[in-house]
């Protein structure tokens, strides 16, 4: 049974009382009401990581929002894997559109990134979505696909087994304007059937698959009954206690 996972993503909010604050009312309310063994991550500014890493115990895990290439060495400003994971944080999410858009973050960076989270130990959450007008020319599949072999079809079975795929298609993100189910699974399955197609189907079968892109407790019961659903990457609701719980229990 492959793991059902619920993510959040606050992105670059939340001052550092802020998030100590939002994430202890997290881990309290995940704490007396998940019921299921889905697992709840909540991927936090950098300066917060090592605070919350120790509040969350086994009830909420952390993850980064991003890491340096490369393992250590002259980048200023920069924070490596090794970093990240040195402070017990234990995921880092990889190509999130607003780092492929803002950041002109390449699929061969992005390859280089989940190498470097893998070898430093990390699960790396790996994004893929198309754009809108990637959408409506119809050849969003080519794209995915894409992003796909070119940011982890490299890695061998072993490392591949430890990857979770987000998919996030970039019209949705922030916008409200959420992929109906249909649309999600549908994507989801052909993501699955690449995966089957490069590592076989057992592997596929294996793979988590995430859904982000204005996921709320309202649509996530009909998101997550997908069979290829695996849960979601929540940005916006994830920074208010009681929507990102709810969500977490729609796996109840
Ligand atoms: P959203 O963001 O839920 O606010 O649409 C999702 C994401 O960017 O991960």
């Amino acid at each position: 049974m492959r793991k059902k996972i619920v993510a959040g993503n606050w992105k670059m909010n939340t001052d550092y009382a802020e998030g100590i604050s939002l994430f202890s009312e997290i881990v309290n309310i995940v704490r007396d009401e998940k019921k299921g063994d889905q697992l709840a991550i909540i991927c936090a500014p950098f300066i917060h990581l090592n605070s919350l890493s120790k509040l969350g115990g086994d009830v909420v895990k952390i993850g980064a929002q991003n890491c340096h290439q490369k393992e250590s060495g002259a980048f200023t400003g920069e924070i490596s894997a090794k970093m990240i994971k040195s402070i017990g944080c234990e995921y880092v999410i990889v190509g999130h559109s607003e780092r492929r858009q803002y950041f002109a973050e390449s699929d061969a960076l992005l390859a280089d990134k989940t190498n470097i989270a893998l070898a430093n130990g990390l699960t790396p959450i790996f994004c893929i979505g198309e754009t809108l007008d990637e959408r409506n020319n119809g050849n969003f599949f080519e794209i995915l696909k894409g992003q796909l072999e070119n940011g982890l079809f490299h890695l061998s079975p072993e490392d591949f087994a430890k990857v979770v795929i987000a998919y996030e298609p970039v019209w949705a993100i922030g916008t409200g304007l959420t992929a109906t189910a249909a649309q999600a699974q549908e994507v989801h399955e052909f993501i699955r059937a690449e995966v089957a197609g490069k590592y076989g189907e057992a592997a596929a079968e294996e793979t988590s698959i995430l859904y982000g892109g204005s996921c709320t407790p309202k649509n996530a019961p009909e998101l997550f009954a997908q069979k290829d659903i695996d849960g979601g990457l929540i940005g916006g609701a994830s920074l208010k206690s009681r929507d990102f719980a709810d969500i977490v229990k729609t796996f109840n």
